[in-house]
């Protein structure tokens, strides 16, 4: 039986989600019979593959890097799940972009006393004006909320995707909780 192919992306987060993740442990052997992962921060893959079938992402969508790599998801993936609370309500990051932290930046990397890094606009990924949630940059097909959701949940989550298992459905979203 060929493996599903499995992706998980970290976008404007604080990486929580993935470490809640990796709190599968033993279960992450079990996991790795059932699936092939084709890109993650965990396995450093530079590009988003074409042709996966499951992404979780991490982290709302905060800069333009963040947004380019999220339409790539969407455009490649069969199914995308907004993982954790960052990504499900845009959570702590959503406060930071209008505060002026694109301001901040410039003045660190290009005002400062050590002015360094040069080419900070080439370096840097552009804020957004407003830090997003997942779903209202791309289409999402079920949200795993939590700060970070445990283990246990993810697990059972990953489970039902993997078996072909229906979500299970809350008001206007798919959710598992
Ligand atoms: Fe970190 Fe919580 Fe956001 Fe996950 S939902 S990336 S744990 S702040």
């Amino acid at each position: 039986m060929s493996k599903l192919r499995f992706a998980t992306a970290w976008l404007g987060g604080c990486s929580g989600c993935h470490m809640s993740f990796l709190d599968l442990d033993e279960k992450l052997i079990d996991l790795a019979d059932k699936i092939e992962l084709v890109y993650s921060p965990i396995a450093d893959v530079k590009e988003f593959p074409e042709r996966v079938d499951v992404t979780l992402v991490e982290g709302a969508v905060a800069n333009l890097d963040n947004l380019k790599l999220a339409q790539e998801i969407r455009a490649r993936s069969r199914l995308v799940v907004s993982f954790g609370d960052c990504a499900v309500t845009g959570n702590v990051p959503s406060l930071r972009n209008k505060l002026g932290v694109d301001d901040l930046l410039t003045a660190v990397y290009h005002e400062g006393p050590g002015r360094h890094p040069t080419g900070g606009d080439a370096i840097m990924p552009r804020l957004l004006p407003k830090v997003l949630p997942l779903h209202q940059v791309i289409k999402v097909d079920a949200f795993l909320p939590g700060c970070p959701p445990d283990a246990e949940r993810i697990w059972i989550a990953v489970s039902a995707l993997l078996a072909g298992e229906p979500v299970v459905l809350e008001p206007s979203m798919r959710t598992f909780g």
